[in-house]
């Protein structure tokens, strides 16, 4: 747990988010700038700064990230057409939240490579 992190004060309310599922070991909210019709963010409960930071004791926790996400979106209708998640990791890719997060967005077409 980070005092400064963004989404460790959404975990704890401490910053409101439109939250769109919650267990004991992960939390999703909406992105407050969408860049797709869906765009979620999956978070772990707990405070992991970077896909650096991943432990081989966090595999299963990442795995649930997923599946996660594959919930919302098969929820939503996007598990046939498809959707993408992303997770950027530090500077070059453009992470710009140190605690890990899974984008998940659907509703468009995406090109490839990204930009
Ligand atoms: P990244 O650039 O991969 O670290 O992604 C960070 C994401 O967090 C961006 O898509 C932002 O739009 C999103 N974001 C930033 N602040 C908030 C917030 N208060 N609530 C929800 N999403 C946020
Ligand atoms: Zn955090």
């Amino acid at each position: 747990m980070a005092d400064d992190c963004l989404f460790c004060k959404i975990r704890d309310g401490q910053i409101p988010a439109k939250v769109v599922y919650k267990d004991d070991k992960s939390l999703a909210f909406e992105d407050i700038n969408p860049q797709a019709p869906m765009h979620v963010l999956v978070i772990p409960t707990r405070h992991i700064p970077t896909i650096n930071d991943i432990a081989t004791e966090d595999t299963e926790l990442v795995g649930h990230l997923f599946e996660v996400a594959a919930r919302i979106a098969r929820e939503r209708g996007h598990a046939a057409t498809g959707y993408r998640t992303v997770m950027n990791c530090n500077r070059n890719a453009g992470q710009t939240v140190f605690h890990i997060h899974l984008h998940v967005l659907g509703g468009r077409t995406f090109t490839w490579p990204p930009g």
